[in-house]
């Protein structure tokens, strides 16, 4: 009898710190940008709980952000988007998959030219997890004043495999969040001869901050108020690139850099302009 009674008040326990949890993140727009090494990662919380995972990094160190950020007991991602296909945005995707739910997955392109591409595809297929090669400019309704842009490469057959990401807006509870995978300039060129509105307050710098992408004409499309870098301390490529720093100074926006500040968390409490905190261990 003691040990049923010990049994309910876990269970009692659990659902409440479940449902404390979930509360948290309602009612606000939540974008962790993951300190993942040399690479890109970022979850999104959306107003009603649902959760957008963009990009896994290069190795494992995804799951320690999700660990850290997800409730114990959660364990589904809604939507995953891969950006590219290159192994600092993919790799960490597999065990993601392995150990979350994924509900659905979303990709810029059916070119698969390495064997971690090639793995994730096979673990995406092992899981029955129903996943969509983006051809065309679609727009996802997540509720009222909630939707997520998503823009697939303009030339998807580019040699350049930066120039085959997948960029997505997000518009959503006053967040307007730009994020666009490693596209190069001429990726840039091609959204901005959609001609549409890419305004965002936050933008998530291109390629690393790399100079070969986050062209002067492109970030002025956007108009952000604050940029975040998701690069590896000491990394062999050097970036982000000192005239790239340069370039968003003198525009006069502030900027965050996951291997100075960890990871990186913006709390949109139904503003334009994020809470920002940050966790570096
Ligand atoms: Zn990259």
């Amino acid at each position: 009898m003691i040990v049923k009674k010990y049994f309910i008040a876990i269970f009692v326990l659990a659902g409440l710190l479940f449902d404390l949890s979930s509360q948290k993140i309602i009612h606000s727009v939540r974008l962790i940008f993951f300190d993942v090494g040399q690479g890109d990662s970022a979850l999104i919380f959306l107003p009603d709980g649902r959760k957008i995972l963009v990009d896994g990094g290069p190795d494992d160190q995804v799951l320690i952000g999700l660990g850290k950020y997800l409730n114990f007991f959660d364990r589904k991602i809604d939507l995953l988007i891969l950006s590219h296909e290159h192994d600092d945005h993919s790799l960490g995707l597999i065990q993601v998959i392995r150990r979350y739910r994924v509900a659905r997955i979303i990709s810029a392109t059916s070119f698969c030219d390495s064997h971690a591409c090639e793995s994730l595809f096979v673990a995406t297929k092992s899981h029955n997890i129903p996943s969509e090669v983006l051809m065309d400019y679609q727009k996802i309704i997540f509720g009222p004043n909630c939707n997520l842009e998503l823009f697939p490469p303009s030339n998807p057959g580019d040699k350049n495999i930066n120039n085959r990401s997948l960029a997505l807006r997000l518009v959503c509870g006053g967040a307007k969040v730009f994020l666009a995978g490693d596209g190069e300039k001429d990726e840039e060129l091609g959204l901005l001869s959609l001609g549409g509105d890419l305004s965002a307050t936050v933008f998530k710098a291109s390629h690393h901050g790399s100079d070969t992408s986050n062209s002067e004409n492109f970030i002025k499309a956007i108009n952000p108020q604050l940029i975040i870098i998701s690069v590896g301390a000491g990394n062999s490529f050097k970036h982000p690139s000192l005239s790239v720093l340069a370039r968003f100074s003198s525009l006069g926006i502030r900027f965050f850099r996951t291997d100075i500040n960890g990871n990186i968390s913006l709390n949109f409490l139904g503003t334009s302009y994020p809470q920002i905190s940050i966790d570096k261990e």
